[in-house]
């Protein structure tokens, strides 16, 4: 039996709905900060407090949740952290694991810092991270800014060890057919090991962010990657292109 459907119209703009979300989930943060947001540019963090500015296009960021999901499925994750635990030749019979772990801390008084760890498993965590970049360039060296934010998580969750799991999005042009070739090409964990001091300085930065906002101020230096800039939205750049003289160092 045929049924003719034609007379039902949708007309939805999906990328519309999921980036309305985003921003909606966005301006509500004014008095948190968010772990990811840490090593970078602190003055285009206050000024898009400051201004309320609207969410830029982040659709790449969609990209690192399909890939976030595809890892956190039951399945994947049994098999990743029973080959995790083989490596690196721990014994542990009790071994907990929790996706989407939320956490918050208070810096100051009701000003928090947030965290989303994307995989904790008993003994150590993991941080799922996308790049279009191929993997030649991040394996020898972590990039700092992936430690910055996994060293924090793995302060405000008393661990001493974590992986970034680094997933090169150029797997989807790939034209091998063989998915643990795929997964060897194109995907890799990086150990980063817990530096208490490098934590302290990631939470009094994150401080020193919530007190100049309390005050209207954007005086402070940035940016921390000179590449940055490029990719700034343009309203802050404009902001802070007026301001440039009142920079000073953090
Ligand atoms: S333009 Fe550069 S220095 Fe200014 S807020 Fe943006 S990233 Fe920071």
């Amino acid at each position: 039996m045929s049924e003719d459907n034609s007379e039902i119209i949708v007309d939805v703009n999906v990328f519309d709905i999921i980036q309305k979300a985003y921003e909606e989930h966005f301006n509500r943060r004014k008095n948190k900060l968010g772990c990811s947001e840490l090593p970078f540019c602190p003055r285009k963090i206050i000024i898009s407090r400051l201004y309320n500015i609207p969410f830029e296009n982040k659709m790449i960021m969609l990209h690192g949740k399909i890939h976030h999901a595809v890892i956190q499925q039951p399945n994947v994750l049994r098999e990743l952290v029973k080959t995790l635990y083989q490596q690196l030749n721990i014994k542990n019979s009790k071994i907990n694991v929790t996706t989407e772990k939320y956490l918050i801390h208070e810096l100051l008084p009701g000003k928090f810092l947030e965290a989303h760890v994307d995989i904790d498993i008993s003994d150590f965590l993991i941080e799922i991270k996308t790049t279009a970049r191929p993997l030649k360039y991040w394996a020898k060296e972590l990039s700092e800014y992936h430690v910055i934010q996994l060293n924090t998580y793995l302060g405000l969750t008393k661990k001493q060890l974590g992986f970034i799991l680094l997933i090169n999005l150029r797997a989807y042009f790939s034209d091998i057919i063989d998915f643990n070739d795929v997964w060897n090409k194109y995907g890799c964990f990086l150990p980063v090991k817990f530096n208490q001091e490098l934590f302290e300085n990631t939470l009094e930065k994150a401080k020193k962010m919530f007190i100049l906002m309390k005050h209207g101020d954007f005086n402070i230096k940035g940016p921390v990657y000179e590449w940055e800039c490029r990719y700034c939205p343009k309203q802050i750049q404009e902001i802070c292109n007026k301001t440039k003289h009142a920079q000073s160092k953090i």
